[in-house]
């Protein structure tokens, strides 16, 4: 397999550490509100990364976090918790907010059929284990103290700016106006946030003496520590987060553990909708269930970003996307005529690996499925490559359609063919038809 390493900016040869565990952490969501298809992006390109793991061999073994506290509004060491944000904006606690939107995430990622991560970790769940990097931190003497938080001196490791590739002079000269001068360095940031006398945050623990919680940071180098271990072998996240997120997670554990905290490290590109940012302002946050309303499936979303790459930005549109659906609904009819008549591949599911194994390179696979025949067994293997369901599919008939369909069912067993052709006419009126196969009936659109 080769894979864009940002590491060293090239296409590599993948060589895990062990490939019956191969470590991979992913940077999950902040659970304050609900996950828009931007945020949905990435996981989608990450599921093409497990999957293809997987069918080259590997065991892989998998951390997703959930960040349910410290996330700023500003990325940086100011503003708000955007968790107790959510919780004011709702009138709910920050746990409320946090249980609602998890559920929230998991259900559009059971519907988007993303693989499963091994462990799914919550950032409250971990905050002694902060606290013991943090103290760890100190000890190594990569820490100083300010009124609000511990910071860590970035000035300290040497390598700091070599990832992201950050003029660090340049950083300095950008912040001389709001440079909070209680840091040392423009790039320092916070490992510990304390709660000031009066401040309005409830999520909160005690250590050295007083309450605090953790800097947002920290809880993915903590999480990797206490699940996975350093050195990873893939690290994986949004653009965004390479000049900031990741380039202090990097800082914080290779400081603390003096080991290479990942071999790996994968970005997926952002999405624009018609052209334009995602922004609330636009009103072009579109969450999955925003596009059901239009009638779309979670599964075309997902064909639309699998025509595209991780690497690339990608510009969504409606049309787009009813492109895609059409193309995954063509593909579930050719699957039911393979219940009917005999199909002789031409498709050579090694030569599909081999193309998406190319740095997930999945628009040539879905060019080449358009140009092959596939039999059962070849569509039985996409949809594991793929995870599109294409043969099983998850129902989005409505259940009283697919009750009807056992009920006809029943019917041709007792003979009543008049009963049977009434739920027949009922199908067509819902733009459907069910196909009478050796494995029982499947449905179809007619259009
Ligand atoms: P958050 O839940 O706010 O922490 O966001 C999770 C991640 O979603 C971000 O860090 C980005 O990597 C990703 N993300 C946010 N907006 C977009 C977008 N428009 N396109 C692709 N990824 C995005
Ligand atoms: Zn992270």
């Amino acid at each position: 397999m080769k894979l864009y390493n940002r590491l060293s900016k090239q296409l590599e040869e993948f060589v895990p550490i062990n490939p019956d565990d191969v470590k991979i952490y992913t940077c999950g969501p902040t659970v304050y509100s609900y996950a828009h298809i931007g945020n949905f992006t990435s996981y989608i390109y990450w599921d093409l990364l497990v999957r293809t793991l997987i069918q080259n061999g590997y065991h892989v073994n998998r951390v997703l976090n959930l960040t349910d506290v410290g996330h700023l509004a500003s990325d940086a060491d100011d503003g708000e918790d955007k968790l107790e944000k959510g919780a004011k904006r709702e009138g709910k606690t920050v746990w409320e907010i946090a249980d609602k939107y998890i559920e929230a995430y998991m259900k559009d990622f059971r519907a988007l059929n993303l693989f499963p991560p091994t462990t799914i970790a919550r950032a409250t769940d971990y905050i002694e284990q902060d606290m013991k990097v943090v103290d760890t931190l100190t000890e190594k003497g990569y820490t100083y103290e300010t009124s609000d938080g511990i910071y860590f001196d970035t000035s300290k490791f040497k390598n700091y700016a070599d990832f992201a590739k950050l003029n660090l002079d340049q950083m300095r000269a950008g912040a001389r106006v709001k440079f909070n001068d209680e840091k040392k360095n423009v790039s320092d940031f916070a490992v510990w946030k304390f709660i000031k006398d009066g401040e309005d945050h409830a999520m909160r623990w005690d250590y050295l003496g007083r309450p605090g919680y953790p800097g947002w940071h920290l809880e993915c180098s903590t999480i990797i520590h206490s699940l996975l271990g350093e050195p990873i072998d893939i690290h994986t996240g949004g653009i965004d987060h390479i000049p900031v997120h990741h380039t202090n997670e990097i800082a914080q554990s290779e400081a603390a553990f003096d080991k290479k905290l990942a071999n790996y490290w994968l970005h997926a590109n952002f999405l624009t909708i018609e052209g334009e940012k995602i922004s609330k302002s636009l009103g072009n946050t579109y969450t999955l269930s925003d596009l059901a309303e239009k009638g779309f499936s979670p599964l075309d979303f997902k064909l639309w970003i699998l025509q595209g790459h991780y690497r690339g930005e990608r510009n969504f549109s409606f049309d787009d996307l009813a492109a895609a659906r059409t193309r995954r609904l063509g593909w579930r009819n050719r699957i039911a005529t393979c219940y009917q008549t005999e199909v002789e591949s031409t498709f050579d599911k090694e030569k599909a690996l081999e193309l998406v194994s190319n740095d997930l390179n999945s628009s040539e696979v879905l060019a080449y499925i358009d140009n092959s025949k596939l039999n059962l067994e070849d569509w039985d293997f996409i949809d594991r490559l793929l995870g599109l369901n294409l043969v099983y599919t998850t129902p989005e008939i409505p259940e009283s359609l697919q009750r009807e369909i056992y009920l006809r069912e029943q019917a041709r067993k007792e003979k009543d063919f008049k009963k049977a052709d009434e739920y027949r006419d009922h199908f067509t009126e819902n733009n459907i038809t069910v196909l009478d196969t050796a494995n029982g009936p499947i449905w179809q659109y007619l259009s």
